[in-house]
């Protein structure tokens, strides 16, 4: 496209909070063929909330709280956030104060998996399947029915083990953002297939592409292995849409022909998109789509 193609193009993408940062990205979305999403934050509102909270063991509710407390205080993850505030509340009706939180001890993050730490003299996991496995946690079948149970309604699982045993489980929700099968849908209609990329479990995943009518599910990944996904779509010849709004998606953003951060997004997605959403909706997707299609059939 020419500069003035671009300028004007940008212009208008602004006037509608669809920021384009330089012309490279805007002559490639029009032969988009498929948009990699990421699921939290960018298919759903990224806001998770507790549903349910069961004991699998003889901790009382008080001490599976506190211990959940005590090691998720310190991660900044959403699913954190949600448990710790959920935990708090009823906490309360113990008589605790919400405000304190037990020491932690050797806390740590296992990235894609969740976090541990030492309270007292007990060793506290708080996190999925995948973290169990690798500490040689058993699940008992009761564990097992009460994720999948969950997980085929699109919820999240958290669970807290203490000394090598399951204390409990959590099961988180996430809205879908009211758009999202909307925008799905009109992409098809244009030709263009969708997958969605995410570090939450096979399950989880499966139920929320069921529910919008996504094509493929790429789940239980990391930072890198999105990115891979990205590049291997590219090397079938594709060109590739990657859209979201985490530090966990920018490597996927910046191998991606067209890079969207969406939303709020971190300083880090902003930086590594080509285009930047900014009113967190997923119709821009088309919006970014469709201003490259008309902007280079003007142009030839
Ligand atoms: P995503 O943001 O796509 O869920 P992450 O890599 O951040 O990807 O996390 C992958 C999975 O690891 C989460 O779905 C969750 O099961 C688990 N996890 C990570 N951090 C935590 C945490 N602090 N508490 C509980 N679970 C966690
Ligand atoms: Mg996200």
């Amino acid at each position: 496209a020419t500069p003035t193609a671009v300028m004007v193009a940008s212009g208008m993408g602004a006037s509608q909070g669809v920021l384009i940062k330089g012309g490279d990205a805007l002559e490639k979305a029009h032969k988009v063929k498929v948009v990699v999403f990421d699921k939290t934050g960018t298919l759903t509102v990224g806001k998770p909330v507790v549903v349910s909270a069961v004991l699998f063991s003889d901790f009382t509710m008080e001490e599976f709280y506190d211990m959940t407390i005590a090691v998720e205080s310190s991660s900044e993850h959403p699913l954190a956030k949600a448990v710790v505030k959920h935990a708090k509340k009823l906490r309360k009706k113990f008589g605790s104060n919400d405000e304190e939180v037990p020491d932690v001890k050797d806390f740590e993050v296992q990235v894609g998996a969740g976090v541990s730490g030492k309270v007292g003299e007990r060793t506290v996991l708080v996190g999925n399947k995948r973290l169990m496995h690798a500490c040689n946690v058993p699940l008992s079948s009761e564990v097992e029915r009460y994720m999948s149970e969950n997980e085929i309604l699109a919820r999240t699982c958290v669970l807290v083990s203490i000394d090598g045993k399951i204390a409990g489980a959590y099961s988180v929700t996430d809205p879908l953002k009211p758009e999202a099968k909307r925008v799905i849908s009109f992409l098809h209609s244009m030709g263009i297939s969708s997958i969605i990329a995410t570090g939450d479990n096979l399950a989880t995943a499966t139920a929320i592409a069921n529910e919008v009518g996504i094509d493929e599910v790429f789940a239980e990944t990391d930072p890198l292995g999105k990115a891979d996904k990205v590049k291997e779509l590219q090397m079938k010849g594709m060109t590739v849409a990657m859209v979201g709004d985490g530090i966990n998606d920018s490597p996927a953003l910046v191998a991606a022909d067209v890079g969207m951060a969406i939303g709020a997004g971190t300083d880090v997605a902003i930086e590594a998109a080509d285009i930047v959403l900014v009113k967190n909706s997923l119709e821009d997707v088309i919006t970014a789509i469709d201003l490259s299609r008309k902007t280079m059939s003007r142009i030839r």
